[in-house]
């Protein structure tokens, strides 16, 4: 273990522990020669909220990357759009094998256009770092790509039009774990009310792709005492993507 993550196991509070297998901790898989991602369309679509949902859900459903991003760009399909500065697609790895999905933007992300900076970004990284990866080995994205006003939750009608995003997300990564970071981001991925200390502890699944719950960084940095059960949420999640073989 370097002294880098060392230190970042130290962030956490936590006492260093290693991997038994080395695969566990494997960067993001290289892309086979040959092999592409869907071509990037010509002209890009965009999502007109006067679609019907389903007519938008199957539209984005068939976009790329590049298709996607544009969409989200010009989304204007809830009223957060017009109320953030930019929206906040995602970042990191597009072949990564681990998927870490928070709520919605906040300030410093909303201004920033990143998920995930600030001091709770850097807690993410150290946990990161912990399992033997790199910020830019694994994918960060969020349920809403659009603050909402003064980091309110989200409302259920924003989620789930913004749901055809990340589940387009979702299936193009193919990630081999989703780790949901936050009640908020939990509940609304798997559609429930369960308490976050419910939901720890389990291996969800989203459309196949094993998912684990636990706390969002900023809850850690309000309440040190509970990175141990973060750190224990980190080694289950480390554990079911040994236990897939992959
Ligand atoms: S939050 Fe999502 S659905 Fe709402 S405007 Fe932004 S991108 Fe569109």
């Amino acid at each position: 273990m370097d002294a880098k993550r060392l230190s970042r196991l130290h962030d956490l509070g936590i006492t260093p522990w290693v991997l038994r297998h080395a695969s566990a901790a494997q960067p993001a898989r290289p892309r086979p020669v040959g092999e592409s991602h869907s071509a990037p369309l010509a002209v890009a679509l965009t999502v007109q909220p006067t679609l019907a949902a389903d007519a938008r859900a199957s539209a984005v459903a068939a976009m790329d990357w590049a298709a996607l991003r544009a969409a989200v760009r010009d989304c204007t399909a809830c009223g957060l759009r017009a109320g953030c500065t930019q929206t906040v697609f995602g970042v990191g790895d597009e072949h990564a094998r681990w998927l870490i999905i928070g709520e919605a933007p906040g300030a410093d992300e909303d201004r920033q256009g990143e998920p995930f900076v600030g001091r709770a970004g850097q807690l993410l990284n150290s946990m990161i770092v912990a399992i033997g990866l790199k910020r830019e080995q694994v994918y960060i994205a969020n349920v809403l790509k659009c603050r909402p006003p003064n980091n309110r939750d989200p409302k259920p009608e924003e989620a789930e039009l913004c749901r055809p995003f990340l589940e387009r997300q979702i299936a193009l990564i193919a990630p081999k774990i989703i780790l949901a970071v936050g009640r908020i981001a939990a509940q609304n991925l798997l559609h429930t009310d369960t308490t976050i200390g419910r939901l720890r502890g389990t291996v969800h699944r989203l459309g196949g792709v094993p998912l684990v719950v636990t706390y969002h960084p900023a809850y850690l940095l309000r309440s040190p005492g509970e990175k141990r059960k973060a750190w224990s949420d980190l080694k289950l999640a480390v554990r079911t993507v040994q236990e897939s073989g992959q």
